[in-house]
């Protein structure tokens, strides 16, 4: 007992600075509070049950506005308001998939319509399909091969990848170019295996992007993908009908939710924290992205329940439209140029919230390093480096005006079983998880507020 007693003032004699420091008391406040607060997850759940399929130009995407504009007055944030922008958009009404077999039989197969793929009609597609794994394939099969039929993109997940976005990353061509290719070489319909590593029924959707021509495009599920490979294989007649019930909509107008504390010393200089409020129809959006949006709202509250008097003026913004067309991060960056707003810095979170793991930094490598120095203090709260790396789809536009943007990482390993399709539910997140990454992503602000980035 006596010689415990002794080892006590030696451990704080040997490391003063790390554990006494004003800002590693100050960060475990934050976590303290962060640990023992329910509102980001409140408001998620609210988010998730309220508003599901919040793409753009829906009226779940104003209603979702409409829950974090309420948070943030309830909250008293000085200032709280809805960037108005116009933008076109689109809406998926149906989308079904049918094997058709050599000899008639029907097999319904688990589909959803990829944005913004166009219509067909009411009967449906019906052609013979042609199973291709690469882009390339496509080039070489040409018009001849695959005019009027209906193109198959099948090439699977690489489970190599340790970090699961490098996985996406390798496969997501086929869902991102591969319709616009096959509509060029006169492709009646396109299927495309769903991009996620697990082998499962749901259908992960997602943007393609067409040229001149647009066709119908949906996503399968990687079983059915796997079935209907399989079926090809053995059973050369077999067909697909394939129906998408889908409208274009031009020009209407959207918003971005914008809330802010005003800075002590430079109010005229601001620090954005935000995710975005769209999720695609088949979704509650729970990790994609409505965390990202609750989790940014929690730094505002952690600041004022706090009271930590932010030197700069610090804004929460709900982007919308990151899924579709990326109109309002466009619509924030032009509107940041136009006012000439000068901006210090911009951290996004649109990687689910999972257990915390790193923030990665698009700037200069003189920048990447000057906040690297934080990350001892990030450390004990699970954030093992500060590395160069990805911004974020919504604060991305920024970057061409020398912004430097950062992007809050969670472990990979199971966002993209949810990704894009109904199992991003409310039901997939963990409580621990959500206050960590809010906690790590005030703490991350409040040390870049204090100590600006020269
Ligand atoms: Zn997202």
């Amino acid at each position: 007992m006596k010689r415990l007693f002794l080892l006590i003032p030696i451990v704080f004699i040997c490391f003063p600075g790390l554990s006494q420091s004003p800002d590693s008391l100050l960060i475990r406040k934050i976590f303290d509070n962060a640990l023992n607060n329910r509102d980001a997850y409140n408001n998620l759940r609210q988010l998730c049950g309220e508003t599901p399929g919040r793409l753009v130009g829906s009226d779940a995407s104003i209603e979702a506005l409409k829950i974090m504009k309420n948070y943030f007055e309830q909250m008293r944030a000085d200032k709280v308001y809805l960037q108005e922008f116009t933008t076109d958009a689109w809406m998926c009404d149906s989308a079904s998939v049918f094997l058709v077999s050599g000899t008639g039989k029907l097999k319904l197969l688990h589909c959803d319509a990829l944005g913004p793929s166009s219509s067909t009609p009411e009967m449906g597609i019906t052609a013979q399909v042609v199973e291709v794994h690469s882009l390339d394939e496509v080039k070489k099969l040409g018009k001849e091969a695959l005019e009027s039929k209906i193109v198959f993109y099948n090439r699977p997940w690489d489970n190599s990848f340790i970090n699961t976005f490098y996985g996406y990353g390798n496969m997501v061509d086929q869902r991102g170019r591969g319709p616009a290719l096959a509509a060029e070489c006169g492709a009646a319909a396109v299927v495309v295996r769903s991009v996620t590593n697990s082998l499962d029924y749901y259908p992960h959707t997602g943007s393609t992007r067409f040229g001149e021509v647009k066709i119908p495009a949906v996503a399968i599920s990687t079983l059915d993908a796997d079935l209907l490979s399989k079926t090809l294989e053995n059973d050369p007649g077999a067909k697909i009908n394939l129906f998408v019930e889908a409208k274009d909509l031009k020009q209407i107008t959207s918003y971005n939710l914008i809330a802010e504390i005003t800075g002590t010393e430079f109010p005229d200089e601001y620090i954005v924290v935000g995710g975005h409020i769209d999720a695609w129809h088949n979704t509650q959006g729970a990790h994609d992205d409505g965390a990202g949006c609750v989790m940014s709202a929690d730094v505002l509250r952690l600041f004022k329940d706090l009271n930590i008097r932010n030197k700069r003026t610090l804004r929460a913004v709900m982007f919308m439209d990151e899924e579709l067309y990326q109109s309002g991060g466009v619509a924030y960056a032009e509107s940041v140029k136009e006012k000439g707003e000068k901006h210090l810095f911009a951290l996004e979170s649109d990687g689910g919230a999972f257990t915390p793991r790193y923030f990665t930094v698009s700037a200069n490598p003189e920048v990447v390093a000057t906040l690297a120095k934080f990350q001892p203090l990030l450390h004990p709260y699970g954030i093992d480096e500060i590395k160069a790396g990805w911004g974020g789809v919504d604060i991305g536009p920024l970057k061409d005006q020398g912004i430097p943007l950062a992007g809050y990482g969670t472990d990979s390993q199971r966002y993209f079983d949810m990704h894009h399709s109904p199992n991003d539910s409310f039901d997939k997140i963990n409580l621990r998880e959500l206050q960590l990454g809010c906690g790590n992503m005030a703490a991350f602000i409040y040390l870049i507020d204090k100590y600006g980035i020269e």
